[in-house]
């Protein structure tokens, strides 16, 4: 099919045609979660960002490959050689068996992503399921003369392989600056050079997730799950990497320095980043003290948000920037996209229940050029949605009875909400209020449970026996726990 699909390559900085490798096949790999904790607003924009990707390379035919992996084998801090790993660490405070750990946050991340609409990637990866592959690449780099051993660990020489490809290409950093600003900082005695990164590392006696290999009981590098599952899943070479803007320095970097070394090419065609969310114009950090998590935002319970937001309202939010600008996160914002949210639902809503004239009174413009152009250029989802309300306009008028449409124009405009709205965009359209009516309910019942353990501490029985028998007749199961009351209809 003929399109003109034109996407932002990092690695170029330029807007590019896109022209996949194989023809009506497009192989695509995004990073995924680091699964040791609930994901917060900074995982949904790249969920959502590479989900509209493949949403609409589906559409327009393809059949899409992507893979987006979890990781898993409990790395530390980036290439901070010390310390405990945070699965670890979360195993060991939670006693649990590490994988425990991994697999509750996994479905909790799964279930996020569900209420977000976000689409499964055909193929979701483990970094923990590929060490023989992991161990496998590193072979390949150390036959090169990329990488060498140093005490049970193996490391990448940045150095030498800057010496014969220009590492910090796709980041645009200037090796030489790189290494006077962090020599001063090296303790490690490991490496030949403070920026040489862990492939392999000899596991510490306290790190409680390692494996056998040919240097020591260790575990692998982190960048090196991205080249290794890439390439297995998608061939040598293939055609888009995405990610986080923050992902670009060290890890997409190293991933370029590894397939280069390894492959003796790069794998990669297309690298596209979506940039970041900012929390009242500050980054999200632990420092800050901010990092709201997708739960606290649907139930409204992070004390940063005024109210709870629906799934739909976050999803439409963050589609309503490009994915290459960066987004400002405070309650305005939110509550604005609440609304607009709202406006969109009653266009679609009336649409449906538009009935047909004999003849159109007015000439509607191509809406479904205008949205298609507007994909074509970078996947530019404010554009669409401006269209969209344009498009709302006339129907509000025939609504009115202002201008009358005939079934040829209705037909075409329900086509292009259900392709560009639902189908591309992935806008669930709840049915007025849906999501409101949910959050008040739940928002009521949690009142009175609150005000049967006021009871309860006041030692006012008959209250709280009140409360609760009257809500199991009306079929509430109300437990008890160490961490409060849980209530759920039966
Ligand atoms: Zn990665």
């Amino acid at each position: 099919m003929q399109h003109n699909l034109c996407v932002y390559n990092t690695l170029s900085r330029t807007k590019q045609p896109f022209r996949p490798l194989h023809e009506g096949r497009v192989g695509m790999y995004v990073c995924g979660p680091t699964v040791y904790g609930d994901a917060h607003l900074g995982h949904a924009r790249p969920a959502i960002t590479f989900d509209i990707l493949f949403r609409y390379l589906t559409h327009l035919g393809y059949k899409v490959r992507y893979v987006r992996n979890i990781t898993d084998v409990g790395h530390l801090e980036h290439d901070a050689d010390e310390g405990e790993d945070k699965i670890a660490k979360k195993a060991r405070l939670e006693q649990l068996e590490p994988m425990e750990v991994v697999q509750h946050y996994l479905n909790r991340y799964h279930h996020d992503m569900e209420a977000l609409n976000v689409l499964p990637p055909s193929i979701e990866p483990h970094a923990s399921g590929h060490i023989i592959e992991q161990i496998e690449y590193i072979r390949r780099i150390l036959d090169a003369g990329y990488a060498y051993e140093s005490q049970g660990s193996v490391y990448f020489d940045v150095e030498k392989y800057n010496h014969d490809h220009p590492y910090g290409k796709l980041s645009g950093r200037n090796i030489e600056d790189l290494i006077s600003s962090t020599r001063a900082l090296d303790g490690q005695s490991e490496k030949r050079n403070p920026l040489d990164f862990a492939l392999w590392k000899k596991a510490a006696p306290e790190h409680i997730m390692h494996w056998p290999s040919p240097w020591s009981e260790g575990f692998p590098g982190w960048h090196l799950e991205c080249s290794t599952m890439g390439t297995k899943y998608l061939g040598d070479t293939f055609d888009i990497h995405g990610g986080g803007m923050d992902l670009m320095f060290p890890h997409h970097e190293c991933e370029i320095a590894q397939s280069v070394a390894a492959q003796g090419h790069e794998a990669v065609r297309y690298w596209m980043h979506n940039n970041m969310i900012t929390i009242n114009g500050k980054k999200m950090g632990k420092s800050y003290n901010n990092f709201i998590t997708l739960e606290e935002f649907f139930n409204g319970s992070h004390p940063l948000l005024q109210q709870p937001y629906s799934p739909m309202v976050i999803r439409f939010f963050i589609l309503q920037a490009q994915y290459r600008s960066t987004v400002d996160f405070s309650n305005e914002a939110l509550q604005a996209s609440e609304k607009a949210l709202e406006k969109m639902t009653d266009i679609y809503r009336r649409l449906g229940n538009l009935s047909a004239a004999p003849q159109s009174s007015v000439t509607l413009p191509d809406f479904t050029a205008q949205a298609y152009a507007a994909m074509d250029d970078d996947l530019n989802t404010p554009m669409v949605i401006a269209t969209l309300f344009e498009a709302g306009k006339i129907i509000n008028q025939a609504t009115d009875g202002a201008v009358t449409l005939s079934q040829a124009d209705i037909d075409a405009l329900r086509k292009l909400f259900d392709t560009f709205l639902v189908e591309i965009m992935g806008i669930r359209v709840e049915a007025k209020g849906a999501d409101k009516g949910t959050a008040a309910y739940e928002g009521a019942v949690d009142l009175i449970m609150e005000i049967r353990k006021n009871a309860k501490a006041a030692k006012d029985w008959a209250t709280s026996d009140l409360i609760r028998d009257r809500l199991a007749s009306l079929g509430f199961d109300v437990k008890d726990t160490k961490n409060g009351v849980e209530w759920k209809l039966l």
